[in-house]
């Protein structure tokens, strides 16, 4: 079986056939260079995403804070991971980088805010109160 690909690891964008046989690559023509054979090689066997989307936000500025995963992720498992971040919801303030989900659907890929939500009727810095980042006592003086 051939499978097509086109390489999006720079502008040029060559077709890529990926001839497949028994889950075997066996073939690989049409890149350019070696960063097209391992693309293919790749999304021909097992592609990857980086997955962007929302997540709920309680208490925020705005009901919703962007994220992304840290590393791609097969995109077989994105349903799953969708449904997950689905049910999610994170409490404000959030800040960017701000780790909201661990291991996604056994990946070990982390969900990360990629803007900031400061809560509700506050201004200025999202840092909020530091116990509930520290603990009751506040951070280590
Ligand atoms: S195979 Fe190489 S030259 Fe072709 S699109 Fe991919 S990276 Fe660019």
């Amino acid at each position: 079986m051939i499978k097509r690909v086109v390489c999006v690891s720079c502008p040029v964008g060559c077709e890529v056939a990926v001839d497949i046989a028994d889950g075997q690559v066996r073939r690989i023509e049409g890149n350019r260079c070696p960063r097209g054979e391992a693309y293919a090689r790749q999304e021909a066997v097992e592609p990857m995403r980086v997955v962007a989307t929302s997540v709920k936000v309680v208490g925020g500025e705005r009901p919703l804070v962007s994220v992304r995963t840290d590393r791609p992720v097969p995109r077989r498992l994105i349903p799953e991971i969708m449904g997950a971040v689905r049910r999610l919801a994170v409490e404000a303030p959030v800040e960017i980088g701000q780790v909201l989900a661990e291991d996604l659907a056994g990946t070990g890929a982390r969900l990360v805010a990629t803007r900031a939500v400061r809560r509700e009727g506050t201004t200025g810095t999202t840092a909020g109160d530091p116990r509930r980042q520290f603990g009751e006592r506040g951070p280590a003086p």
